[in-house]
């Protein structure tokens, strides 16, 4: 007995020493890559002849492993064929509709680096040192050596990734599942305050403990806000089609049908497919909310979508928009016999106005972010200038500022002195007036098919005016050169930017989220023989000399293609700015700087800036004319095989913060 005894005693006292030993050689990390089963470290989401089931690195029932998202978004970054990497995202997103369904919607929101609805306002986009304390942290490397190599690798992710991949564990941590990433990345961003940062720290510190493979990379570029590959919403989207038609939605398991196409043809294939993702696409223009779309898609399939998804009231829409004129010529060449109509074209910011059941008024921006705590005075109008018979109601407007005493619109710079959020009504210096132009859903009813003159009629017999508060937009119908040009140098004299000439009756219905050609911009800058302004993404500076050391002393602009999903180099840029501006953009941009340019940016070497930034703003740029450059590259291969467009004397005008980059001007645009 004694002998034993003290036999477990020493037992016991070893314990201590073995486990410091395990302390000291060991960090409490996940598994290493040659602990991951072979099966989810070596998904393939790329492979030819994918099959749902027998490829997929997780079984029916399951959830989706986080590392099977990671590995879509390895393949994805490293292949520049966007059909391929639509294809190779179908894939994963088959295998999720066949074995875990209920994890469609984050593995989408995961693909487009979202939390939600944009107008929902929660967002990623946790600064850098929160990140690098995190991997410090989770890794046991000093902060310094982290902060030296994300810049020496301009990625952050990487970082994350390599440092986590030098360790081995003791426990090995539960596997990161979409869901359960999707849930910690919503956590941390609904955190706020500064006493929420060690909270967040030890979250993010615990998502990177439990990465595999190249988990960590994407998790920290998605809390960074910039996830990157490449993937364009409308590649998703395309994608979920794709995906919804070769392996249709509820199914019992196994599933009968794998690949629908089966037999087809590769032209019927891509028809059959585009046919589908056209109704996604258009169903998904009315009611841009995956929460609602992606459960409807998984129960109902893709046909039946439109039957129930519509426009509803709370949900921003993407904004018709119109092409550029150079004068009323051309206006009525376009137009031809069609009758069209004449409208001021205001110069403030577009308010979509929702009325909803409950009785509450939102406003949404060109953006569809929510403007509504933006304009309470709006809102607190909208039930003495509504009629009592609109229950519920869209309207499209802008909404511009208004001097009160001189009865008179503002200039566009008036309004944007004023607050962004959350204004007070009582603290409102700058008055806002609203100029209702067009109405798109009416008591339960959408209008958007309906012709523009009808929606103009029934805008007009559901809100009455009130002076400086709402309005309806001025028009003139009328198909005479003269009065057109009257009517446009009126609208000037009015403080507006010009006229917006839209079809009445045929071809008139509201085209969501198109540019269309039923709507013509006639700006008052067109008649100065100068042409429209282009909204154009940063992508790189140049270092300031002289007066501008410290500073950048130019910059390099692109375009965007969105067939290619390309940002095409367009001109340097160095006129127009104030020491102020310039003050600005190098504080705004020196936090985006990135070591070298991103695989879908256009460029040549001849205008290669000293700092290439990530594609995050979007800046208004006045030109004298266009050329045919050998060095830029914006709409290549639509002019010229090589060559693209650039412009000359460029000129900086505002940034134009209600746009994202990808909403820049496009390639065929500047075409
Ligand atoms: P776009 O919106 O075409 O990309 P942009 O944002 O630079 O270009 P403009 O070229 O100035 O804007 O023209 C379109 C904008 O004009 C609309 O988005 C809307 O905010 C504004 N607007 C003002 N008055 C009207 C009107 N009567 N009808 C339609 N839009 C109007």
């Amino acid at each position: 007995m004694c002998i034993l005894l003290t036999g477990l005693f020493n037992y016991l006292k070893i314990i201590p020493f073995c486990f410091t030993y395990f302390l000291l050689n060991f960090s409490f990390f996940g598994a290493s890559k040659q602990d991951v089963p072979d099966k989810q470290a070596d998904y393939n989401p790329a492979k030819s002849r994918y099959h749902p089931v027998n490829d997929a690195c997780w079984t029916n029932g399951q959830m989706v492993p986080y590392l099977a998202v990671a590995r879509t978004f390895e393949m994805i970054e490293d292949e520049s064929a966007r059909l391929k990497n639509i294809e190779t995202l179908s894939n994963l997103l088959r295998s999720v509709i066949c074995l875990s369904p209920g994890d469609l919607l984050p593995c989408i929101y995961l693909c487009l680096n979202r939390l939600g609805p944009a107008y929902e306002g929660l967002e990623l986009g946790i600064g850098e040192t929160i990140l690098m304390k995190a991997v410090a942290q989770a890794t046991g490397r000093q902060l310094d050596k982290i902060k030296a190599e994300a810049q020496e690798k301009g990625d952050l992710g990487l970082v994350a990734e390599s440092s986590r991949s030098n360790q081995r564990t003791m426990f090995t941590p539960p596997k990161l599942t979409v869901t359960s990433v999707f849930n910690k990345l919503k956590e941390i961003a609904k955190m706020t305050g500064n006493a929420s940062m060690n909270k967040k720290i030890d979250i993010i510190k615990g998502l990177f403990v439990a990465c595999r493979c190249s988990e960590a990379r994407y998790i920290a570029r998605s809390l960074g806000g910039k996830l990157r590959i490449g993937l364009a919403e409308l590649s998703v989207l395309a994608a979920i089609a794709q995906a919804v038609c070769l392996t249709p939605p509820g199914q019992e398991f196994p599933p009968a049908v794998i690949d629908a196409s089966k037999g087809m043809s590769t032209e019927a294939k891509k028809a059959w497919i585009e046919e589908h993702a056209l109704i996604l696409k258009q169903t998904f223009c009315e009611l841009p909310n995956y929460d609602a779309v992606i459960p409807a898609l998984l129960k109902h399939g893709i046909k039946e979508l439109p039957q129930h998804c519509h426009l509803t009231p709370g949900v921003p829409l993407k904004p018709m928009l119109a092409h550029p004129t150079k004068g009323v010529t051309e206006v009525l060449k376009r137009f031809e016999e069609a009758a069209f109509t004449c409208e001021y074209k205001y110069d403030g910011e577009r308010a979509q106005v929702h009325i909803l059941e409950n009785g509450e008024v939102h406003i949404y921006s060109r953006n569809q972010e929510s403007n509504t705590s933006k304009y309470p005075d709006i809102i607190s109008r909208i039930p003495k200038v509504k009629k009592d018979s609109v229950k519920t109601c869209i309207i499209d407007s802008e909404a511009v500022a208004w001097d009160p005493q001189k009865k008179q619109i503002q200039p566009f710079q008036i309004l944007t002195t004023r607050k962004r959020k959350d204004v007070e009504a009582s603290e409102i210096k700058v008055q806002v007036c609203v100029y209702a132009f067009d109405m798109l859903y009416l008591n339960g009813e959408s209008l958007v098919r309906e012709p523009f003159s009808r929606r103009r009629q029934l805008l007009r017999e559901s809100f009455q005016e009130v002076e400086g508060e709402f309005m309806f937009a001025t028009y003139m119908d009328t198909s005479n050169t003269d009065e057109i040009s009257e009517f446009l140098d009126q609208s000037i004299k009015d403080s507006c930017e010009g006229l917006m000439v839209k079809t009445l009756d045929q071809n008139a219905t509201y085209e969501i989220a198109k540019r269309s050609h039923n709507w013509l911009k006639l700006k008052k800058d067109y008649l100065d023989g100068v042409g429209d302004t282009l909204d154009l993404v940063v992508i790189g500076a140049y270092l300031g000399k002289g007066k501008r050391t410290g500073k950048y002393g130019g910059f390099l602009l692109a375009s965007y293609d969105e067939e290619s999903e390309e940002y095409q180099t367009i001109c340097k840029i160095g006129t127009g700015f104030t020491d102020e501006d310039l003050e600005n953009h190098y504080n705004f941009l020196k936090d985006y700087v990135i070591d070298g340019p991103r695989s879908y940016y256009r460029w040549d070497s001849a205008a290669q800036p000293d700092h290439w930034f990530e594609p995050m703003q979007v800046w208004e740029v006045k030109c004298a004319d266009l050329s045919i450059s050998p060095v830029h590259k914006a709409a290549v291969g639509l002019v010229e095989d090589e060559k693209g467009i650039s412009l000359r004397f460029p000129r900086f005008l505002r940034i134009r913060d209600d746009k994202k980059p990808e909403e820049a001007t496009n390639s065929y645009q500047v075409l």
